[in-house]
């Protein structure tokens, strides 16, 4: 409980101090998961590496050693962004930040030097470029240098997806700054990036912090596309009314497309893209984050560094690339820790694009198969039958995992069907059409209803073999073999057509050796729209709804003054404990989590009033 005195004379551990100014700096009562131990390693002037889910409170991990070491802590960012936001937040909380960028001008640069040769910063917020100019280091050099902190190390590795040249660089502050321990903090790496973080930025001897992948907060589903996924994102958006979300979409036009239609039902949409020129993007950008209720429709252009912490739902209107990128884009739901969703659209003819795309790029063949297995991997978790949020953890090396209970598979284990004598058919006509069909003519020539057939096709054995089953039914089976690889799908300039696919799996299906299970996929769409209403409206309607809601207008209000976003002011969580705990005076408040001193001092009185008036 606060208040507590940093400077009492009892003797404490360093990780006493720490818990101290997490208590008092940052307003929550203890340290999670392994943010403790990381810290006691840099504290102790150790080089280490954290791999920390998002949402998992990374930045405490080295701004708290930066403010108890002397010196100026030296973080680095890829973008802008991303630091604004953790500068704007330190700042409130009463913590000497400051970024270095390329967006400062000639003045304030110089003023940010002056202050920090002057020893008045604890922590110093750089890009990779920025940090490695010669003239920067020649001045860093010669300063006191708490720590170096590497966020979304990931970066650096080829390996991984995001990777960023500049960040090569970085290898060289071993030798440049010997004897300061670098940190390097990522949310996704595999064992592989994981390898690729520690051999370029010269982490080998360090130790490696990974804390579990689970994200609690978050419930997890996916859908098969039915048709094209518009009208069902609108239907998903409109379900979750009065809250912030992230749509991604394939394609620029996709982007642009459906935030037309949204904005059309009345959505607060933008859509936001690499083809947008740099002030738009920017301008929607900062309407994202400082609004309580906005949807961004977006192409993965955006995405990294963007912090909101209060986006409630994440919706894939077409698939993410790879398990790494799932998680991550679905991973910008619910970073404040309250509940939130992620909700993926895929088809088949997704899968198939993938692939495509793969066998078209200039990449030596090991590398090529590796990424043909994450695709796999990929649509392996999306048309799964088991939990989501297990199998994402399992990718990702994490042993010993449970179930979560909470996605849509969990909740509704899907029913299957033995389907391989149906299965068998659609081989054989798929088979016998030669690949020069689609999926509509191939379930029509097996219900013997092909519009206008030609006598040859009427002649072939498979012509109406498959009364039994419904055009619908069909269909489900057709994409089911897609995703097993047992039929192809040839791109045909957009008019795909269905093949057989790997021939040692098909002769198998043939022979009754390998079984085909059908997943009843209309049965499991309909649960779980349903439970997204009732979600949406519970978290509509809490009782203390009216103080809530009165505290964030509170809370607009103070952070358009300041033109900061509302966030990071206090988070949603805060606010929600605020409302249900009523706190009546400032001792009160300074328990509530994410309350810290300077927010108390700053904005105790404030809230207190709220409270009593409503
Ligand atoms: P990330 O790991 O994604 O960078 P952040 O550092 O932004 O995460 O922290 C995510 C959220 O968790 C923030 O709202 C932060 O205030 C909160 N947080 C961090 N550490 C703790 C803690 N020990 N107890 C409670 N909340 C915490
Ligand atoms: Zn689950």
């Amino acid at each position: 409980m606060l208040p507590v005195m940093l400077d009492s004379p009892t003797l404490e551990t360093p990780l006493e101090t720490a818990a101290a100014i997490l208590r008092r700096t940052f307003g929550h009562a203890q340290f999670r998961g392994l943010q403790a131990e990381v810290i006691a390693e840099v504290l102790a002037g150790r080089h280490a590496m954290a791999v920390l889910p998002t949402g998992g409170g990374k930045s405490v991990c080295f701004q708290i050693p930066a403010m108890m070491r002397p010196g100026v802590g030296l973080v680095v960012s890829p973008l802008i962004a991303l630091m604004a936001d953790q500068v704007e937040g330190l700042v409130q909380s009463g913590v000497a930040a400051a970024r270095l960028d390329s967006d400062a001008t000639l003045d304030e640069r110089s003023a940010i030097w002056r202050r920090l040769e002057a020893g008045e910063f604890d922590l110093l917020y750089l890009s990779p470029e920025g940090l490695m100019q010669p003239h920067t280091l020649d001045r860093l050099v010669r300063q006191n240098i708490a720590l170096i902190a590497i966020d979304e190390a990931h970066c650096v590795s080829q390996w991984g997806h995001d990777f960023r040249p500049e960040y090569r660089m970085l290898g060289r502050l071993a030798q440049l700054f010997p004897g300061v321990p670098r940190l390097a903090v990522t949310a996704t790496a595999d064992a592989r990036t994981r390898e690729d973080i520690r051999a370029e930025l010269q982490l080998e001897d360090s130790r490696e912090f990974v804390a579990s992948f689970a994200r609690p907060e978050l419930r997890l589903s996916a859908e098969r596309k039915q048709g094209r996924s518009d009208a069902r994102v609108i239907e998903l958006v409109k379900a979750r009314p009065n809250r912030s979300g992230v749509i991604y979409s394939g394609s620029r036009d996709g982007t642009d497309r459906l935030a037309e239609a949204l904005k059309a039902q009345g959505v607060p949409a933008v859509a936001y893209h690499a083809g947008l020129d740099r002030k738009t993007r920017n301008e929607r950008l900062m309407h994202f984050l400082n609004a309580e209720e906005a949807v961004m429709v977006a192409t993965i252009a955006f995405g990294m560094g963007v912090d909101k912490p209060d986006v409630r739902y994440v919706i894939h209107a077409d698939p993410p690339a790879s398990m790494e990128a799932y998680w991550q884009e679905i991973g910008r739901a619910g970073r404040d820790g309250e509940p939130a969703e992620g909700i993926t659209l895929y088809g088949s003819s997704d899968m198939a694009w993938a692939f495509r795309r793969i066998e078209g790029r200039e990449v030596s063949d090991t590398v090529r198969q590796g990424q043909g297995r994450k695709v796999r991997q990929l649509y392996a978790m999306l048309d799964g039958m088991n939990c989501r949020a297990a199998a994402v953890r399992r990718y990702f090396g994490e042993e010993g995992v449970q179930v979560c209970g909470q996605c849509d598979l969990c909740l509704a284990p899907p029913e299957s069907v033995d389907a391989t004598t149906a299965a068998q058919k659609a081989l054989a006509a798929a088979h016998r059409l030669g690949g020069r069909v689609g999926r509509g003519r191939l379930a029509d020539h097996l219900l013997g209803k092909t519009k206008d057939p030609s006598q040859t096709e009427q002649a072939l054995s498979t012509w109406g073999i498959g009364k039994e089953l419904s055009p619908a039914a069909w269909r489900d089976l057709i994409d089911q073999l897609l995703f097993e690889g047992l039929l192809k799908e040839d791109p045909n300039d957009g008019r795909p057509l269905i093949g057989l696919g790997d021939g040692e799996a098909v002769r198998a299906v043939y022979r009754g050796e390998r079984a085909v299970t059908l997943r009843k996929v209309e049965e499991i769409a309909r649960p779980t729209r349903k439970r997204g209403k009732s979600e949406a409206q519970a978290a509509q309607a809490p009782e203390h709804h009216t103080l809530f809601d009165a505290l964030r207008s509170w809370r607009r209000n103070t952070a358009a003054e300041q033109g900061v976003p509302p966030y990071v002011i206090f988070h949603d969580r805060t606010l929600g404990e605020i409302a249900s705990f009523r706190p009546a005076t400032l001792n009160d408040l300074a328990g509530i989590g994410g309350v810290g001193q300077a927010k108390l001092d700053h904005y105790g009185l404030a809230v207190l009033k709220v409270v009593r008036e409503n």
